[in-house]
């Protein structure tokens, strides 16, 4: 990313990146339900849960993939090198991760050896993570990684085909909401150029695209569905 570039966009009103709602009283509880879980076997190794970080008011809902070291030890997610990057990113767009978004992940307890999750261990996971999402009520949800991707859409792909695209939620659970795949900050961290083309660039591209979704959800009409930027139906 340029080094102008997080001046290029206009401050935003912090009021109309959240909600007025009082946060839902399931969120108070699910530390502890959580920590009582043993649904799949990353219960054994864990050091504890790790649940979320944020705003349980924003209207951004980031969702990356599990937890690592730091995470395992902290309680917090996305506290590393990967999150401190997330952090700068989002501050790029003029989003304070702390105040503008709500942060969790597809599992929350940390899988050995930073693999990735499995797909039972997803899918045990996966009522959590979808009481977090009906609990917070994010307009839009940013999926960080192709395995965010898989975990909560069951879409499975590159990340550099599938990411920066507008996908539409439909369900229950995901039904009104805006959905970017982006790539995971630790791929970003291992792919530094900030060149035009670089997946540095492409996610800066993407996350301005998320704060115009953002202002325009707070301050104009509703997006008509299916405008021809969106991909729907999951
Ligand atoms: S990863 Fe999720 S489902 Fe598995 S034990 Fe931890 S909280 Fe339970």
């Amino acid at each position: 990313m340029p080094e102008n570039d997080p001046m290029a966009v206009d401050p935003i009103q912090p009021t109309l990146l959240v909600t007025s709602e009082t946060p839902s009283p399931a969120l108070d509880t699910l530390p502890e339900a959580c920590s009582a879980c043993r649904r799949c076997a990353l219960a054994e190794t864990r050091h504890q849960v790790v649940i979320s970080r944020g705003n349980p008011r924003a209207r951004l809902m980031v969702i990356g993939e599990g937890p690592g070291a730091q995470e395992d030890a902290s309680g917090l997610p996305f506290v590393g090198r990967a999150g401190q990057l997330l952090d700068q990113m989002l501050l790029s767009v003029g989003l304070d991760s702390n105040r503008d978004a709500y942060i969790g992940n597809v599992v929350k307890c940390r899988p050995p050896d930073n693999r990735k999750p499995t797909a039972e261990e997803m899918a045990s996971c996966l009522p959590w993570l979808e009481s977090q999402i009906a609990a917070v009520d994010p307009a839009v949800i940013l999926l960080a990684g192709a395995t965010a991707m898989e975990g909560l859409l069951g879409v499975k792909g590159g990340i550099t085909k599938l990411r920066g695209q507008w996908r539409q939620g439909s369900g229950t659970v995901l039904g009104g909401r805006w959905l970017m795949p982006v790539f995971h900050p630790s791929y970003l961290l291992r792919n530094p150029s900030r060149q035009q083309g670089s997946p540095k660039w492409h996610t800066w591209q993407d996350l301005q695209e998320v704060r115009r979704r953002l202002d325009q959800l707070a301050n104009g009409p509703e997006i008509p569905a299916g405008e021809p930027s969106a991909e729907r139906g999951l």
